[in-house]
């Protein structure tokens, strides 16, 4: 393993254990569950909007390390931003863990950590899952969405 991949993987378990923005958003405008069968991960995600603009964004659930870590780093890189901004980073994440980004400049350093899971196609979905229930709620869908 390089270096770079150690220090990754390293990042991702530090998520894992003290996920950020783990908690209920007691005032929230939005809120989306996500479920992906094939591994168990189910994700509640809050959202508070001020106007376009993500004031506040939290999650609650259970799932892998994976799933956990990207839903923490989805809230610390979403908080503050356009709704719009929101979706392009949603669909930057989506290319970056299916191996569909080219050189990746555009990426935000802080999701380079899941750039590892493209080589493990049954991770993807735990990676997307909270990405899937952000733009559920942003879209205001009162349906659970599923990664199926
Ligand atoms: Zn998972």
């Amino acid at each position: 393993m390089s270096g770079t991949s150690a220090l990754y993987q390293e990042i991702i378990l530090d998520h894992n254990r003290a996920p950020r923005n783990f908690r209920r958003l007691e005032n929230a405008d939005r809120t989306a569950e996500g479920y992906n069968p094939l591994c168990g991960d189910q994700f509640t995600v809050f959202v508070k909007l001020d106007g376009d603009r993500v004031a506040d964004v939290s999650f609650l659930g259970k799932g892998c390390a994976i799933s956990m870590a990207a839903g923490s780093l989805m809230t610390t890189l979403i908080k503050g931003r356009k709704k719009s901004e929101a979706a392009e980073l949603m669909d930057l994440f989506q290319r970056l863990v299916t191996g569909q980004t080219g050189a990746g400049g555009s990426v935000p350093p802080q999701l380079a950590p899941f750039n590892g899971v493209s080589g493990f196609p049954e991770r993807v979905k735990c990676a997307t899952l909270p990405w899937h229930a952000l733009k559920a709620a942003l879209e205001s869908r009162s349906e659970p969405v599923s990664t199926e």
